[in-house]
């Protein structure tokens, strides 16, 4: 049985994480989603919110798991018997930060490999960052993001477009 872990903060879940979530489910027998918990910047949304957000909008993907993670990376993929970890790189801005975190896991642990699949065209310059500002400022994130994210935003940001 083949696992990956698909880390990340997802605060909140994008359309660009679940494309990569999805294609991750493809090539893996199982995918768990880690949700990490203690990140250095503030997050809009608590670990349990985000971890609930990732959950709904993966309805359905029978070979996909969701947890928060409080660990280091490498651990959380060796309590899962994970063979790899699974990012997203969208551009070359992307690469720097990534190749060094790679790097890093090897160190720690040389049996867990890191694997990257490139970013859909169609999401390439969609980032949690971004959404979060398009909401903040009253735009529409309509195709952004799951349908469970907007009802989330609309929520926090009430005057957002299309916001219930
Ligand atoms: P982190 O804070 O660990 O970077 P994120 O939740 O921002 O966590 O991203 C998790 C992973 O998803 C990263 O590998 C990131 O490059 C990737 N990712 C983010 N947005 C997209 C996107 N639009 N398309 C493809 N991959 C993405």
């Amino acid at each position: 049985m083949r696992v990956a872990i698909v880390p990340g903060s997802f605060d909140p879940i994008t359309s660009g994480h679940l494309d990569i979530i999805r294609r991750a489910a493809i090539v893996f027998d199982k995918v768990v989603v880690g949700v990490s918990k203690k990140i250095p910047k503030n997050t809009l949304f608590s670990a349990d919110e985000r971890k609930a957000m990732v959950e709904k909008a993966l309805t359905g993907m029978n070979n996909v798991d969701v947890e928060i993670f409080d660990s280091l990376l490498v651990e959380f993929a060796r309590r899962h018997d994970a063979h790899a970890v699974v990012r997203g790189l969208r551009a070359v801005s992307d690469f720097e930060h990534e190749f060094q975190m790679a790097q890093l896991n090897r160190e720690l642990d040389s049996k867990i490999e890191t694997m990257f699949v490139m970013a859909s065209p169609k999401y390439a310059y969609l980032s949690s960052s971004a959404v979060k500002e398009i909401a903040e400022y009253s735009g529409s994130v309509k195709g952004l993001v799951p349908d469970v994210v907007e009802t989330a935003l609309a929520a926090k940001f009430p005057s957002m477009k299309g916001g219930r």
